[in-house]
């Protein structure tokens, strides 16, 4: 067996302490975890997929075994790519399982080989996302609890510049 290697795949945007508690359990789970953009514009995402890469990039340099790739297509094809085996999803609540549990059966049909595996952040980040982060900061609302303080200010310089 070659090493264990696990794609963590999202929108990541922006960033938030959510995804970045599922990244530190996963780097401490896996010999090595590539953090997958998806490049959706089908999304409409607030952050260009470079802005996104940059931002998770930034935030995590003390780890070593974290690398960030665009994801084009197909996730089971870009696992493949990568050989890797795993992906990893977070869990925050019962409302997160029907769709995740979708996605994995999906995902295991197109390759049976690539397991999920599903982890559960801190509680204090189980009602956070990406979308709600966004409504607050557009209206104004203070997303320092949220996020780390470079996402905070690329996210006043959107939304200034949405005004
Ligand atoms: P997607 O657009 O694919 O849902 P996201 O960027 O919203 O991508 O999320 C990527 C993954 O991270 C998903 O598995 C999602 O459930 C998980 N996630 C998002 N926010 C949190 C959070 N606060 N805590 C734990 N996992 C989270």
């Amino acid at each position: 067996m070659g090493i264990t290697r696990a794609v963590y795949p999202g929108s990541f945007d922006p960033l938030t302490f959510g995804h970045l508690d599922v990244i530190r359990r996963a780097s401490n789970l896996f010999e090595e975890v590539i953090v997958g953009v998806a490049s959706n514009d089908a999304k409409a995402p607030m952050f260009s997929t470079e802005e996104r890469i940059a931002m998770i990039e930034e935030e995590t340099r003390d780890m070593a075994n974290i690398s960030v790739r665009k994801i084009e297509g197909l996730l089971v094809s870009f696992a493949r790519e990568e050989k890797a085996m795993v992906v990893i999803r977070g869990l925050r609540a019962v409302s997160d399982f029907e769709f995740e549990f979708q996605m994995a059966l999906m995902n295991r049909s197109l390759e049976p080989r690539l397991e999920t595996v599903f982890l559960t952040p801190k509680e204090d980040y189980t009602y956070l996302s990406s979308r709600i982060v966004k409504e607050v900061a557009q209206l104004g609302g203070d997303v320092t609890k949220f996020v780390p303080k470079a996402v905070v200010e690329r996210l006043r310089s959107k939304c200034v510049r949405a005004k």
